[in-house]
């Protein structure tokens, strides 16, 4: 399962290609325009320099 986006609303979890489907950043499943990026099991802060 590659789980790399979740929906702020209804939490599940899909693809960057679902993603794309939609013009704009938008859940494929309930349109909610919120959306979390999932990368790693373990969160790594990236701070811009
Ligand atoms: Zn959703």
């Amino acid at each position: 399962m590659a789980d790399k986006y979740r929906c702020g609303r209804c939490w599940k979890t899909f693809d960057e290609e679902k993603l794309k489907v939609l013009p704009g950043v938008r859940c494929p499943y309930c349109g909610y325009n919120i959306i979390y990026m999932i990368r790693r099991p373990t969160v790594k802060v990236i701070k811009a320099v």
